[in-house]
């Protein structure tokens, strides 16, 4: 989600179902340094900064000093939950910071990230991006073991399991990867010990992870690493990109530099295609160019497949305009500004005024009437998921004065809840799963609504499209889910058939 989004009326406590985001939300973000010249904290905190957009509900950092791990981590946003005083006090030579938006566990300070366990040979602290699918499993062999688990996250449970296997006798890196062995679902870690960080991803890669090099000390000559959830993390602190870290990678980054091993036999390369239509920022790279330019190209693929006769696109802010772009591009009809964003809304603990509330969207979107009035307008979204504020949307930019409203979106309907660490809601509650489009059509009133398709989603990756995973556009998880956790989402299907 992108921090303060425009439909993200989330803001005030005791919010209603119809006031939420109308968006899936993102899991987490992590990060994680060893740079013994540098500030370690103060860098993280920048790199946490700017993931902000994966998770606004908690923050935390953990350096390694030595043997000893200073940790801190609270409820809020990056911005909040630290200042000087508070990163002062976080010394070392290296750095995991994480933040959160709670897929598994509740929002509480207790799941909020990273989680910190003691082994034989030291301390680990572990962020984590993704969810498992095996948490019961792994959490009732680490309970039958007298294994302490203070919070609810499957993060934890990852935690103590490679504490487990390292108490058991293995090092740092045969434990992670015993441990690994025994999660399934999707995880991207940073992990840090006193003696380096770990990078690693599944064997699916679902979520990104990616390794930067930064150039440090007084003379700028010593190269160190860097490892992030996006390359904007790594922007921010001046760092390179070098490469992504492989589904089914571990990279063990320490004093020596950086080693890299494939913990398993069997990867198979399935990124999460809603990280490039929307999750990601579009200054990130991914498959080598900024998801602004794909996202572009979406919108171009829109247009060919759904033209419509309008005098101006526009698109919703900040998501949906590269791909009103890119339509504009290939209809030939003029893109404009439509909706402008109170980029200074933030969050807010004051309610709204029922008035407002019914009104909706007006707190941080307010339409244009200059622009849209006496217009036919292709307004353009990247994802409709509960259809929960399209309607005001429409509403708004009819009240403005356009006189048609079409609406296009830049990704396929979303009918599956996802068990990777997005969060979707269950099958219930995602409109196009118990929707016709035409029927979505008049339920937000528009005069006429259009998916891109998946074949034009997958094509304008360019990219081989079985090496993505796109089940909630149609169900066919790429790693089984177990039935119990099948059946807590995907209550329109008989889950057997699933
Ligand atoms: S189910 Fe959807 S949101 Fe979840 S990982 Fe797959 S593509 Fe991404």
């Amino acid at each position: 989600m992108i921090p303060n989004d425009p439909f993200s009326c989330d803001d005030y406590p005791g919010m209603s179902d119809e006031a939420r985001i109308d968006k899936p939300e993102e899991a987490c973000g992590v990060f994680g340094i060893l740079a013994p010249e540098e500030d370690v904290a103060k860098l993280t905190y920048f790199g946490l900064y700017a993931l902000q957009h994966r998770g606004q509900e908690s923050a935390g950092i953990a350096t390694f000093e030595g043997d000893r791990v200073h940790l801190h981590k609270e409820m809020g946003l990056v911005s909040q939950v630290f200042n000087e005083v508070i990163l002062k006090n976080l010394p070392g030579n290296l750095a995991v910071g994480h933040t959160r938006y709670s897929t598994t566990g509740s929002s509480r300070v207790v799941n909020a990230q990273p989680a910190v366990v003691e082994t034989r040979l030291g301390s680990l602290a572990l962020a984590h991006n993704g969810n498992l699918v095996n948490t019961a499993v792994l959490r009732e062999e680490l309970l039958e073991s007298n294994c302490n688990l203070v919070s609810t996250t499957d993060s934890e449970l990852i935690a103590h399991a490679i504490a487990e296997e390292v108490n058991a006798g293995y090092d740092w890196l045969e434990g992670a990867i015993r441990a690994f062995h025994r999660c399934r679902g999707a995880f991207s870690l940073t992990i840090g010990t006193p003696v380096g960080i770990m990078g690693v991803r599944d064997p699916n890669g679902i979520r990104p992870l990616v390794i930067g090099t930064i150039d440090t000390g007084e003379d700028g000559r010593t190269k160190r690493y860097v490892l992030s959830s996006e390359t904007c993390g790594l922007d921010i602190i001046g760092a390179e990109y070098l490469r992504d870290v492989e589904p089914g990678e571990l990279v063990w980054i320490t004093d020596a530099g950086l080693a890299s091993f494939h913990w398993t036999q069997q990867p198979k390369r399935k990124l999460c295609i809603f990280e490039m239509i929307y999750f990601a920022r579009p200054d990130s790279i991914m498959e080598g160019e900024s998801l602004y330019s794909y996202r572009l190209r979406l919108g171009r693929h829109l247009a060919e497949e759904s033209p419509i006769d309008a005098d101006i696109v526009i698109g919703v802010p900040d998501s949906g305009i590269p791909a009103a772009i890119g339509y504009s591009q290939t209809s030939g009809i003029p893109y404009a500004e439509g909706l402008i964003k109170n980029r200074y809304v933030g969050r807010t603990f004051i309610q709204p005024t029922q008035k407002m509330r019914e009104t909706g969207i007006r707190m941080k979107l307010n339409p244009l009437k200059d622009v849209l009035g006496g217009k036919r307008i292709v307004i353009v979204d990247d994802s409709i998921v509960r259809g929960t504020t399209s309607r005001k949307l429409v509403k708004a930019l009819r009240d403005a004065g356009a006189t048609e409203v079409h609406m296009r979106i830049s990704s396929p309907p979303v009918t599956h809840p996802c068990f990777y660490g997005i969060d979707t809601d269950s099958q219930d509650q995602l409109i196009a799963a118990t929707k016709s489009v035409a029927e979505i059509a008049k339920q937000i009133d528009v005069d006429s609504l259009a998916y891109l398709s998946r074949e034009g989603m997958l094509k304008a990756t360019g990219e081989d499209p079985q090496s993505f995973c796109s089940a909630c556009f149609t169900g066919d998880y790429p790693i089984s889910v177990p039935e119990p956790v099948k059946r807590s989402k995907l209550i329109l299907e008989k889950v057997a058939s699933v």
